[in-house]
């Protein structure tokens, strides 16, 4: 069949490099694409985010199959105009996708659902949400209602931090106009991933990432620069727990309201004594956790996502590997800050890439033969072993071999899982 993939990320590189293993995978376009991928798939420069760019793509390419990667063209209803034109879909409608655009959305559906979750409310008014603060006290959690890229969030220590946030989300620094106060929830935070076709579900996997830029977790928030598959703290029964108490509540709700959800479900829990809490939906892979899932689904990532999109979810399960999964982010200096741009990777060249060891690309282009950085994270060097040690020691012998004085990485991806 013919496959699309939408995206031009780490995520998207992970992917195609696993679809691509499936005998059912003839021909494979990612768009936009990278320098990374450009190796395995045709890469394809049209507006993602443009519902008619897209369809009129996949009609003059005879596409079989859409694999939607990031939120920006779920939130933009790329899915749905595909979908009506008779397309087979992986990832949610634009309604469906409310669940990861709107925090006061997804509350409400835990609310509706039963779902655990912090305690909330919402205000359209800045005088409002001040005095709920002041007569709260910390910490407390404030969020920008809808999507702004993690940097809508504020954990405050104190009053004065949560007034100015809430300040700032009114005076439009999100462009949104309401804001959702939570309970601070205390924890170790893990992701959950489960594929829905809008009735079953089944869950593919488990991962915790890092998040901020430096190393022992400090300094800004980014995109990611690490991640690690399963994680620890999800044991087995906990799974069950947040399959029975959160995902097939939604799942079922979402499917009563008349918008059922189908793609994949990333669910960032928080844990603590053996019970989780939801944090946060989102309604498509993380990056980087998708390049540890895909690591260790290889090529049956295919037939669970067509089987996904075909509501065919109930017959299907995973094939598991007792397998460990870790990647290490390469970043532009100064990301998450301002960075350079064009600087030249080498040692790609000599790596030798497997299922146990791959480097996916984020942020790359070719010119002139040479490799170059394009964005701030570039580069996810992904191992994959019989212990979560054996990953890790594969995945910094790659960040080894690569030569660019330019980027940096953390050199503690995964502390505290080993
Ligand atoms: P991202 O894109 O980074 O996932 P987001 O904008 O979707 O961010 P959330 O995931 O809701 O926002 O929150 C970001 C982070 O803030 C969480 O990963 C968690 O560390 C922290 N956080 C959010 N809500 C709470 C809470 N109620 N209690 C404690 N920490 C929280």
């Amino acid at each position: 069949m013919n496959i699309l993939i939408l995206g031009g990320g780490g995520r998207e590189h992970a992917l195609a490099w696993a679809i691509r293993q499936n005998p059912k995978c003839d021909r494979l376009i990612v768009a936009p694409g990278n320098a990374g991928i450009a190796d395995i798939a045709r890469c394809a420069d049209i507006d993602i985010k443009s519902r008619a760019e897209v369809l009129e793509f996949a009609q003059e390419n005879a596409i079989d199959f859409v694999v939607v990667g990031p939120e920006a063209p779920l939130a933009a209803g790329v899915s749905d105009a595909l979908r009506e034109a008779g397309f087979l879909v992986f990832g949610p409608s634009r309604a469906a996708a409310q669940l990861e655009a709107s925090k006061a959305f997804t509350k409400q559906i835990c609310d509706a659902c039963g779902a655990p979750t912090a305690a909330w409310q919402r205000f359209t008014d800045a005088a409002g949400a001040r005095d709920y603060v002041s007569g709260k006290g910390t910490p407390i959690v404030v969020k920008a209602d809808g999507l702004a890229a993690g940097k809508g969030v504020t954990v405050a220590e104190t009053v004065e931090q949560a007034h100015e946030a809430i300040d700032a989300i009114f005076d439009g620094e999100f462009g949104d106009t309401s804001v959702v106060i939570e309970e601070f929830m205390e924890g170790e935070e893990a992701s959950f991933f489960v594929l829905s076709d809008g009735t079953d579900c089944l869950a593919i996997g488990t991962a915790q990432d890092h998040k901020r830029v430096g190393e022992g977790d400090t300094g800004p928030n980014t995109g990611g620069m690490g991640a690690y598959s399963p994680a620890p703290v999800l044991t087995e029964p906990l799974q069950e727990q947040v399959m029975a108490q959160i995902v097939r509540p939604t799942i079922a709700e979402m499917a009563r309201r008349g918008t059922p959800f189908q793609g994949v479900l990333y669910a960032g829990l928080m844990i603590r004594d053996g019970q989780a809490r939801l944090v946060e939906y989102n309604v498509r892979f993380g990056d980087p956790e998708c390049q540890v899932l895909m690591m260790r689904l290889g090529a049956q990532a295919l037939d669970l996502l067509l089987a996904c999109a075909e509501g065919r979810l109930e017959q299907l399960s995973v094939n598991w590997a007792d397998d460990h999964a870790l990647t290490v982010v390469m970043a532009a200096r100064g990301y998450p800050g301002s960075y350079e741009k064009g600087s030249t990777i080498n040692g790609l060249n000599g790596i030798t890439e497997s299922g146990f060891e791959m480097v996916f690309h984020a942020g790359t282009a070719e010119r002139d033969g040479q490799i170059i950085a394009t964005g701030g994270r570039v580069l996810a060097c992904t191992g994959r072993g019989e212990t979560l040690a054996e990953a890790h020691r594969r995945a910094y012998a790659l960040v080894d071999a690569i030569d660019w004085p330019e980027g940096f990485c953390r050199r503690d991806i995964g502390w505290r899982a080993l």
